[in-house]
């Protein structure tokens, strides 16, 4: 499994819609492979593949298992293939949001509580769940990867923008 760079957001790559996976080859999984355990070498809870280079709709997640930690449940690997979602209700919530692409910066972004994620599995099954509250989360902001968008996109302040100082952990929750 290769930990691969991750590219950051003044690549144009980020910047792109990716391309529908249209066969499941070795390769789609060998390189599913080397996202997860990119996404582990860098405590992320998602990662999409344009971050590494690839304008394809690929995305993992994983949130491993954190001791006292509400707002960053624990939740098993998932790996997507062309996935899309739709919002099960109107309602959204903001939450602290950072990216493996923008280092050093964090900030709040309304989000769909709850919503139907659908697409392919590694074997070519379709893949449905239903997700809220931070996975919920953690999906949106892997889709958004697979068309172009960041989550600074949302932030129209920048004044609310915050940085993370290295050594410190942010005062509030923020996925990466
Ligand atoms: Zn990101």
């Amino acid at each position: 499994m290769a930990i691969l760079p991750v590219l950051t957001q003044e690549d144009e790559i980020l910047r792109k819609q990716c391309e529908p996976i249209t066969t499941i080859t070795p390769a789609i999984r060998k390189l599913a492979k080397d996202m997860v355990g990119t996404m582990r070498a860098a405590k992320g809870v998602g990662l999409a593949a344009p971050q590494i280079g690839q304008a394809i709709q690929l995305i993992v997640l994983e949130s491993p298992p954190a001791e006292d930690d509400d707002d960053n449940p624990e939740f098993p690997l998932q790996v997507v293939v062309n996935p899309s979602f739709s919002a099960e209700s109107t309602k959204q919530i903001e939450g602290m949001e950072g990216c493996l692409s923008i280092p050093q910066w964090y900030g709040p972004v309304m989000r769909y509580q709850k919503i139907r994620v659908s697409g392919l599995n590694l074997d070519g099954k379709p893949y449905e769940k239903v997700v809220d509250g931070f996975m919920s989360r953690v999906f949106q902001h892997e889709i958004d990867h697979l068309r172009g968008v960041l989550f600074t996109d949302y932030i129209d302040d920048p004044t609310k923008l915050r940085k993370i100082i290295p050594g410190k952990e942010p005062d509030e929750d923020y996925l990466d």
